[in-house]
């Protein structure tokens, strides 16, 4: 189905309940994304932005509410949550690409055993990606050899390779040096203009600012505001977000 034809929103978190034993992590957290929309989720730590992240492909079970991708409830294990996941590219703070696998390898491993893309198919998407990130030259080395900034790329080139509805990204430049932080936004910046639907965790507020259709703001594991960046940075109507704006800007 076409974004055009979609009648449902592409993420949609209804009443998503979590707790951690007694710390409650998530509080109720209504949220839809619709199809080509990018939303930058920005807090406090510990306010509960990596565990919704991680919550949208089910790498953290919740409690209560639904969390639907392209209107199909998140399944709880097996094949269908497999499938599922594939729709969800994530890209962490740390890279997490494989040691031991060339950064080409590295890109093509999941379409060929997820989506049962043919070797040579799969190699050639891999190369058109870690072009379009600026890596393109690098294909052979292993990521060790690699800077942070060009690790992240790869890391974003794999999450596209899976073809994902949805991208997660959860501080994606956190763990880089100041020189690889614009590498890293530019190609994110990118992809947003190209109409990927995008939910970063970032506190890059220039990034926010450039690519976001909307800022939410967490705080205690609830969404305490949802706005379109230039009423959120110039008039955010809470004290949280007012004292959070404060202390980063
Ligand atoms: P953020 O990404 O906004 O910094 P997190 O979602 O990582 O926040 O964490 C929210 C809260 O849940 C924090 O208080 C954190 O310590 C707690 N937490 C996160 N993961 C776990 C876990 N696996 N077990 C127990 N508590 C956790
Ligand atoms: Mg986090």
């Amino acid at each position: 189905m076409t974004s055009a034809t979609r009648q449902h929103p592409l993420v949609e978190l209804s009443g998503v309940q979590k707790w951690f034993g007694d710390l409650h992590v998530l509080a109720d957290v209504d949220l839809a994304i619709d199809a080509g929309e990018v939303v930058v989720v920005i807090g406090p730590s510990g306010s509960g932005k990596s565990t919704l992240c991680r919550a949208i492909n089910r790498l953290e079970p919740i409690q209560q509410g639904e969390i639907r991708v392209d209107g199909e409830l998140l399944p709880e294990e097996g094949k269908a949550l497999a499938r599922l996941r594939a729709d969800v590219g994530m890209v962490f703070q740390n890279f997490n690409l494989f040691a031991h696998k060339t950064v080409l390898q590295n890109v093509t491993l999941g379409p060929v055993k997820v989506r049962h893309r043919s070797k040579g198919e799969a190699d050639k998407r891999a190369r058109e990606l870690l072009d379009r990130v600026g890596v393109g030259n690098q294909a052979d080395k292993y990521p060790a050899q690699l800077s942070g900034g060009q690790q992240q790329r790869v890391a974003i080139a794999r999450a596209l390779a899976m073809d994902p509805k949805v991208m997660l990204f959860d501080e994606p430049t956190s763990a880089l040096d100041p020189e690889m932080i614009n590498e890293v936004l530019d190609v994110m910046t990118s992809l947003a203009r190209d109409g990927m639907t995008m939910v970063v965790i970032t506190h890059e507020m220039g990034f926010a600012r450039r690519a976001a259709n909307r800022v939410v703001f967490m705080d205690g594991g609830r969404i305490v505001e949802s706005a379109d960046p230039e009423t959120f940075f110039t008039r955010p109507t809470s004290d949280r977000a007012k004292d959070f704006l404060s202390k980063i800007l």
